[in-house]
């Protein structure tokens, strides 16, 4: 239950609290983590009566509502501790609630949002497959029609949250006769449904505490109310699957400024205390070099992510600006974990220095919510597509 006077606080208030969570307790209990091996479960508890799991979701379905630029500063706050906790919250706020909320019918908004909103109820979202990676609409999990129900079969990999899930959105093809996208439906499948089940992978290289995982359906059925956007929703799975990924490719990038934010404090930290020719390290002209440079890549990146939050905030979701921001930030990410490593020396490779830990677990963010020479090939399809219509680019701020 999210402790009931957040509903009161404002938006400072609620950023201050979530900044003092993360620098209280995500942040001191990072090594209890990685021993562990799991995120701690008081922490999860922490995350729900905090209200981490209701940032985007309406008050009127139990959420806190709070806009995609103040989504986006939470998020800042929060993955200055390890992304992975984030992953524990991450598809109910994005993915899973997102295109429910702008897709499902009264009667699921009704029934889903409200527990997923304090937590009770964990969604997992699941579209990728063995076959269908970034070519995601080739998807070959089924549901067909029998007994007025849906009965699926099929496999997913690389589910976020698959080991611990209350109910997975699940993307499956309810037309064996167009196999593309078209041919896709979105259902709500309950974890515990007869049929169903999960199993984890027996290594991650990076986000080791909160893997993801495999999920298996033999013959599961599914109520046909469970059919996402009810009998209108059929075929337009991949549509409505869009609504959430979008959101979450915002929360993603903010991720990786969050990240990266981190790692130059701390770099900032060991570079003053370190000492090498009778001097700290911070006085080398390299040093300096590598330090200015990385400010600047971060300062660049949460420029671009704030942008595509307030353009979001403005009405339509401008889809080629946020997979920029994505695009950029996990890049930038990447660029800045590698360089301040490389200013640890040894600790980069021995010891239990944090950003050794970051560096694996931002390398991920390349990969996930589209990996970067999948944004950098829709962007330019778009670009070559929009000019050919008018001349501009996609998104543009010509007026
Ligand atoms: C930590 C993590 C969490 C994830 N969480 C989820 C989740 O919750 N739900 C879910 O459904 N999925 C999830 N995924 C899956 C993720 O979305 C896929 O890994 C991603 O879409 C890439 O698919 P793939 O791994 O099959 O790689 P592939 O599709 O095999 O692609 C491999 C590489 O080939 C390149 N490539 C592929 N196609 C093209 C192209 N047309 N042009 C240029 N380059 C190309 C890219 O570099 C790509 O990285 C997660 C993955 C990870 C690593």
């Amino acid at each position: 239950m999210i402790k009931p006077e957040i509903f009161d606080y404002t938006f400072g208030a609620y950023r201050k609290l979530i900044a003092d969570f993360s620098v209280n307790e995500l942040i001191p209990a990072e090594d209890e983590m990685v021993r562990a091996g799991a995120v701690p479960e008081r922490l999860v508890r922490r995350m729900g009566e905090l209200g981490l799991f209701a940032i985007s979701i309406p008050r009127s379905y139990g959420g806190l509502e709070w806009n995609m630029e103040q989504q986006v500063l939470l998020t800042l706050e929060f993955t200055r501790a390890s992304c992975v906790y984030r992953s524990r919250f991450s598809t109910v706020i994005g993915l899973c609630s997102q295109a429910i909320l702008d897709h499902g019918t009264e009667e699921q908004r009704s029934e889903l949002l409200p527990r997923m909103a304090t937590g009770d109820l964990v969604t997992a979202f699941a579209l990728t497959e063995e076959e269908a990676g970034s070519d995601a609409a080739h998807l070959t999990t089924t549901a067909r029609h029998e007994d007025g129900s849906y009965v699926l079969d099929g496999d997913k990999r690389y589910i976020t949250n698959a080991g611990w899930a209350d109910a997975f959105l699940v993307f499956a093809r309810t037309d064996p006769n167009e196999p593309g996208a078209k041919g896709v439906s979105g259902l709500i499948v309950d974890a515990a449904s007869p049929g169903v089940s999960t199993s984890l992978p027996s290594r991650m290289n990076g986000h080791a505490e909160a893997p993801v995982g495999e999920i298996h359906l033999r013959n599961v059925r599914v109520p046909t109310s469970n059919l996402l956007g009810g009998e209108q929703g059929e075929g337009q799975g991949l549509t409505m699957a869009l609504r959430g990924i979008n959101h979450a490719r915002l929360h993603v990038a903010a991720t990786c400024v969050g990240q990266a934010t981190r790692i130059l404090e701390e770099i900032v930290k060991h570079v003053n205390e370190r000492r090498q020719f009778d001097a700290p390290l911070a006085e080398l002209g390299a040093v300096q070099a590598v330090l200015g440079e990385c400010f600047a890549e971060v300062e660049a990146a949460r420029a671009l992510v704030l942008e595509g939050a307030r353009s979001f905030d403005e009405g339509d979701v401008p889809r080629h600006r946020i997979a920029a921001a994505k695009l950029f930030a996990s890049e930038m990410a990447g660029r800045v974990a590698d360089k301040c490593l490389q200013l640890l020396g040894g600790e980069a490779i021995v010891g239990d220095h944090p950003i050794p830990r970051m560096w694996r677990d931002v390398r991920a963010l390349r990969i996930y919510e589209g990996s970067s020479p999948i944004h950098q090939r829709n962007l330019a399809l778009a670009m070559v597509r929009q000019g050919k219509v008018d001349g501009r680019l996609p998104n543009s701020y010509r007026v």
